[in-house]
């Protein structure tokens, strides 16, 4: 017993404000047509469901849950559902846009969406997970579809939530439909390749730009901030390019050595100790804030949003910043960096590997054949080359960041679906 609510209201000083700003900043540049701007501002769809669940303590809790389809223009929408206590509708809103951008500089045949669950999945037990997930799941039943609005895991959930809302989604349907959800266990329809496809990314457009910045990758360093998901399969990766790793950190702990820093000895040690990097043996422990603004040539952030600040821009050393985490650098750092002439391949680009291979899926699940993992690392290393490749253009074209450079991509893109499309 769910509630639906269409909402319409606009949050002053949101984070999705923020998203316009840059929106704008492309737009300008780029000369993109009133009109398309003003579609690309209204999100396409904002569902608000209220999902009562009986706790295992026999009382019933009621949470909040969120989906935003941002833009359909080209394709069904594509983007994560996040478990966190911090999970509004503007957040949705901002992160759906974020996934629009994100489809299109990588040249997918989606548009963008996000969903979320106001919780604590941390707090709950896996019972109550997994109703509060189906109870989402039948919500959400007229929103999600194999060709409409295709969710994936975010924070707070993996392959075991998408489990649950796929099975449920398809209990309801009645049809066994896999591609409805991607990031799900390999044994129920997920890509082989999907787990460490956003390291991956990170690696391919690292090795991109140094190509392009005519640096050896042998005699590169690099620090990778961050070692879950994203930081230790794009620290493993550039490992084995050849790059020396001289810093790794997590929430726990951060670690220096000039001399590289043994990266399947750090992925065994966290593997083994709960999966953190405190009391790793291979490096110098040094304080947190000193690891972004050490010695390097390439800078990985791959944990946090906000890390890089107008506090820190200035002292960063690496000549290139690869952007595994969303958003790790404010608007106020941007030009800071900019003026230091640090290359920053941003996070709309950078991380878009997890997406690619999540497309992979879909298409592997609408043609009821499975690739080996050869052919999604050859595939995904292609198409991240070719994005890479058109943001760089774009960039050089219209004398900006690649920051700007990626909206400008990714505009140019939705421009076209939106203006063939047409309106009423
Ligand atoms: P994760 O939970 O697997 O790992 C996060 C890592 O960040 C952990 O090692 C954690 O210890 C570390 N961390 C947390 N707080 C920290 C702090 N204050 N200082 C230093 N390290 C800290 O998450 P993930 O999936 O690797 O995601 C990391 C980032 O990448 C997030 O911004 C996420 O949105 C983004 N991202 C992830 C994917 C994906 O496929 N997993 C795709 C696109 C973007």
């Amino acid at each position: 017993m769910s509630t639906l609510t269409v909402m319409a209201e606009s949050h002053p000083e949101s984070m999705f404000e923020a998203v316009l700003a840059r929106l704008d900043k492309a737009a300008k540049l780029m000369n993109l047509s009133d009109d398309v701007l003003r579609v690309l501002k209204h999100p396409s769809k904002e569902v608000k469901v209220s999902l009562p669940i009986m706790m295992d303590s026999g009382k019933i809790q009621v949470f909040e849950g969120y989906r935003t389809v941002h833009s359909t223009h080209l394709g069904p929408s594509k983007g994560g559902i996040r478990y966190a206590m911090d999970v509004n509708a503007d957040e949705v809103m901002a992160l759906a846009a974020w996934m629009s951008f994100k489809c299109a500089v990588a040249n997918l045949p989606f548009g963008g969406a996000k969903g979320g669950i106001k919780c604590d999945p941390r707090s709950m037990s896996v019972g109550e997970l997994e109703r509060l997930s189906r109870a989402y799941a039948k919500s959400m039943k007229d929103v999600f579809g194999v060709n409409k609005d295709i969710p994936a895991p975010d924070m707070g959930t993996s392959g075991r939530e998408m489990a649950w809302i796929v099975d449920e989604f398809n209990k309801i349907t009645g049809e066994d439909s896999p591609g409805v959800i991607t990031g799900k266990p390999v044994s129920i329809g997920g890509s082989l390749g999907r787990d460490a496809a956003t390291g991956r990314g990170v690696m391919v457009n690292a090795m991109c730009a140094l190509k392009k910045m005519g640096l050896q990758k042998n005699e590169v360093t690099a620090i990778v901030q961050g070692f879950g998901n994203v930081g230790s399969h794009a620290a493993r990766l550039l490992s084995a390019e050849g790059v020396k790793i001289v810093g790794i950190g997590d929430h726990t702990a951060s670690f220096y050595n000039e001399k590289g820093i043994d990266i399947a000895a750090a992925i065994d040690f966290a593997s083994k100790n709960n999966r953190i990097l405190k009391g790793f043996k291979g490096a110098t422990e040094i304080p947190s804030d000193q690891l972004l603004i050490s010695k390097c040539d390439l800078l990985v952030p791959a944990a946090l949003q906000n890390v890089i600040t107008e506090d820190n821009a200035g002292k960063i050393q690496a000549k290139l910043i690869v952007e595994g985490a969303n958003g790790p650098t404010t608007p106020e750092a941007d030009p800071i960096l900019n003026d230091k002439k640090i290359i920053v391949v941003p996070d709309i680009l950078a991380n878009s590997g997890g997406v690619t291979v999540s497309y992979f899926e879909w298409v592997q699940n609408k043609a009821g054949y499975y690739w080996t993992e050869e052919e999604v690392n050859s595939k995904h290393d292609h198409k991240m080359q070719i994005a890479f490749e058109s943001v760089w253009n774009a960039t050089t074209q219209f004398k900006t960041s690649m920051r700007i450079g990626a909206y400008i991509t990714a505009l140019q893109r939705i421009e076209q679906g939106v203006m063939l499309k047409g309106a009423y």
